[in-house]
């Protein structure tokens, strides 16, 4: 089948993935370029936490975020060069004193997940796992980080190997069952795919930004091995080791849609946590530092509908790499496998 997808994050390219394993034929139109930099997801510290995550989740979103885990050495198994991509876990820390905030987390991951066990880790336990911390307890969690860039990249070469075809820098102002038309022209397709993220918000009134802040540095002197969360009443944050000593320091979530650069107090509280963690960031690097919305739903859940034949899926709020290979394919299961 001819398919065109509009939008080129992780949801866009995930669904163009799953299609060009089944050999269709597939266009992706993009408002930016097809190195998707406007795009959520290239901000996104690219954690796949179905653990971590799920005092925010209902249970059923954590199982889809472990299906996800599952599907993701697939999907990096397919692409043409390497990406960065560790399965180590997360650790949760705080210093002793807010004991009560980790015990607070641990209590809301059992009430979901009552058979797992969380020990809380002391200071020297800690220290076993992961050497650079000082004065933290924590717990462990099964996690997975990936690096959307260089995702983005191998998934380019892929596409470049299936004949996907590209449309950038084009503003795609109608979707319909078979068509797509933008401001630079007309296109018929036997079926498409809305994966607009936060452009769809005009189609979506209840889709709002939820405004996220983060910070990439490069940290030669910081030698963390597992990706961090530090718990926080106010401020938490996580710290992601990403390729050749870059770390993602993130990441702010405040209600608001704008896409103004990162402010000094994000930046400065992020910089001091991340500082709390371990004393090398005093000597890291900026690299960048983003903002960018997230694309939420009024219960902070994916969603997807197939409507005048359209098929959408949007709403991925903290979740896109956590939760969309798992998604994705089962739309794709649903709406266009048992459609062939
Ligand atoms: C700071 C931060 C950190 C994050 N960290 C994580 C993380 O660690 N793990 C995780 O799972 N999630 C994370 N997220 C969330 C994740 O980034 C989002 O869930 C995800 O990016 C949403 O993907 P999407 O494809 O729906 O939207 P987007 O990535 O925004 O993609 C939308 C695409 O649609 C295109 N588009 C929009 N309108 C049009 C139009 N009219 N015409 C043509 N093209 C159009 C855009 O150009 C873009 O390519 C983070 C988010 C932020 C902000």
């Amino acid at each position: 089948m001819k398919i065109g997808i509009v939008g080129s994050g992780i949801v866009g390219r995930l669904m163009a993935w799953h299609l060009c394993q089944r050999n269709h034929e597939i266009y992706i139109f993009t408002k930016g370029s097809t190195q998707s930099e406007d795009a959520c997801s290239s901000v996104a510290a690219g954690m796949i936490s179905p653990f971590a995550e799920l005092p925010l989740l209902p249970l059923m979103w954590h199982k889809i975020g472990l299906t996800a885990l599952k599907w993701w050495p697939k999907i990096l198994a397919t692409l043409p060069r390497h990406v960065h991509c560790r399965n180590q876990g997360t650790l949760v820390i705080c210093p002793p004193r807010q004991k009560d905030l980790l015990q607070h987390y641990i209590a809301q991951i059992k009430h979901k997940l009552p058979d797992l066990s969380i020990p809380i880790l002391s200071e020297s336990e800690l220290q076993k796992i992961e050497p650079a911390l000082c004065g933290m307890i924590g717990c462990y969690l099964l996690d997975a980080q990936i690096s959307p860039t260089e995702l983005f990249e191998a998934m380019n070469d892929y596409f470049s190997s299936q004949q996907v075809t590209w449309y950038p820098f084009q503003q795609v102002h109608t979707i319909t069952a078979t068509k797509i038309i933008s401001d630079k022209g007309y296109y018929e397709f036997d079926k498409t795919f809305d994966c607009r993220g936060m452009g769809a918000k005009n189609d979506i009134p209840t889709l709002r930004g939820v405004r996220g802040e983060i910070i990439f540095c490069h940290a030669p002197q910081v030698d963390l091995l597992h990706a961090i969360r530090l718990l926080h009443p106010r401020f938490p944050c996580y710290i992601v080791p990403q390729e050749n000593k870059k770390f993602a320091i993130g990441a702010s979530q405040i209600e608001s849609e704008s896409n103004a650069t990162i402010t000094m107090q994000s930046a400065v509280e992020l910089m001091s946590q991340a500082l709390q963690v371990h004393p090398g960031f005093h000597d890291s690097n900026m690299i960048q530092m983003q903002a960018a919305c997230r694309p939420t739903m009024p219960n902070h859940l994916p969603f997807s509908q197939l409507q005048a034949g359209v098929i959408m899926l949007n709403g991925m709020f903290r979740h896109g790499f956590m939760l969309a290979p798992a998604l994705t394919f089962q739309l794709i299961e649903k709406w266009i496998d048992n459609d062939d």
